[in-house]
């Protein structure tokens, strides 16, 4: 695509999005009256309009209906609370690239990663090791660290760790795949972010996962900056398990609900895992009878009773990905971040880490500043700009294709031609 700088050019390509009518469906944050321009979903994203009489639902039916809101219909028709769950999987299904059973909102992202690793990493012999990306999110290193510490085992001998490469900073899969490879008899487990949430790296998930399984060693990915941002097919790649969280490029709100995906394959083996009365077989949940027997598929992850007000605002959130379609929200997502590419270019003290290619990433792109980078940050604060600063010198930049705008893109330019000229 030719693009160019003028004001114009980007409010043609506004004209021209099929999707822009997205954007009139969410709470555009305000300064001194002024739409903000944001463009930091992948922190918080924003709030759908649709979310507060979805919350006002289910408020309505506790009102009326007591403890009956878990079985029985309010006037609405409503799913009652009993099996409200599975109202999200249609939509979170297509997000994730799986089949209905494959998924389950529940809990939140790290709490769920415990979960997994409870089910998923079982050393035994030799294979113990577990590989990972080195600097990934800090709450995964904390929950691998003390998981690894909780089964008696010293980190040190678990953990094997992937640098990124000193020549551009990020993690190649072919480092990835060597290591699965030469290490393939002592892993008992590969736990990866599908997108690095400092660089906006995407890996090769589908590669990946054909490693792992050619070696037969469990893998699982962190979805958290991957999921309603790019497409993912974790049924067809084979993928074992994921978890992510929804208040990201899903929009669920602050500690919104999370999910986890357990690929069919692991359905009938009724896997070791930390159990509640939740994941317990539905028809048989009341008996109150010892002895767990596991609800089929990822439903019998679940622990404890949802929370329903969060699942009523995940399920008004991902209804909106899922309508826009994660083919057409890429599709323009590309171009967004294309935009921002093209307009970040003429300005040499900015090092964009994020690579350029367009299956490499997502929507965010991750600056390295010259000298000046906190208050560059400082100052697209300043004018309106809301990104996100990384220690100890990033500024993350994600336009988001359900509400951002091309304009919006477009005005990071400006703002940043203002700045060099001071
Ligand atoms: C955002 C994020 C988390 C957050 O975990 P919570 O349990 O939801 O607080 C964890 N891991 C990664 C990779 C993330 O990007």
């Amino acid at each position: 695509m030719n693009y160019d700088n003028s004001l114009t050019f980007a409010q043609q390509l506004d004209q021209n999005d099929p999707l822009r009518h997205f954007r009139e469906r969410f709470h555009i944050p305000q300064r001194d009256g002024k739409p903000l321009t944001y463009l930091c979903g992948n922190s918080l994203g924003l709030q759908p309009k649709s979310a507060r009489a979805t919350l006002k639902q289910e408020l309505t039916t506790w009102q009326h209906l007591g403890v009956e809101g878990w079985f029985d219909k309010p006037e609405s028709g409503e799913q009652p609370w009993l099996g409200y769950h599975i109202t999200c999987k249609e939509a979170l299904s297509e997000i994730v690239g799986a089949e209905p059973s494959e998924v389950c909102p529940m809990n939140a992202l790290t709490v769920n990663l415990h979960l997994l690793l409870a089910s998923f990493y079982r050393p035994a012999g030799k294979k113990i090791k577990i590989l990972t990306i080195k600097g990934d999110f800090p709450s995964d290193q904390y929950a691998l660290e003390t998981h690894i510490k909780h089964r008696g085992l010293s980190v040190d001998d678990v953990l094997v760790e992937i640098a990124p490469h000193p020549d551009d900073n990020l993690i190649h899969t072919t480092d990835i795949q060597r290591a699965i490879i030469e290490q393939a008899d002592s892993l008992a487990l590969i736990w990866l972010s599908g997108l690095n949430y400092y660089t906006g790296q995407v890996y090769n998930m589908a590669t990946l996962a054909e490693t792992a399984q050619r070696h037969c060693i469990p893998i699982g990915f962190d979805l958290a900056h991957a999921i309603g941002n790019i497409s993912l097919r974790m049924h067809d790649w084979g993928v074992d398990f994921a978890t992510w969280c929804s208040y990201k490029y899903l929009n669920g709100g602050p500690g919104a609900v999370s999910g986890v995906f357990i690929h069919q394959k692991h359905h009938e083996q009724n896997l070791p895992r930390l159990a509640g009365w939740w994941g317990y077989r539905e028809d048989r949940r009341f008996d109150m009878t010892p002895g767990f027997l596991p609800a089929p598929g990822a439903d019998g992850w679940q622990v404890s009773t949802p929370n329903i007000l969060a699942l009523a605002l995940h399920r008004a959130a991902i209804s909106i990905t899922a309508e826009a379609g994660m083919t057409a929200l890429r599709q323009k997502s590309e171009h967004l971040t294309g935009y921002l590419e093209y307009l970040l270019t003429p300005f040499n003290d900015i090092l964009i880490l994020t690579p350029d290619d367009p299956n490499q990433r997502g929507c965010q792109l991750s600056l390295l500043v010259r000298k000046q980078g906190k208050s560059l940050f400082n100052y697209l604060t300043e004018q309106g700009i809301i990104g996100d600063w990384r220690e100890p010198d990033c500024i993350r930049l994600a336009p988001t294709p359900l509400y951002n705008t091309f304009e919006d893109v477009w005005r990071v330019g400006a703002v940043l031609a203002r700045f060099f000229q001071q």
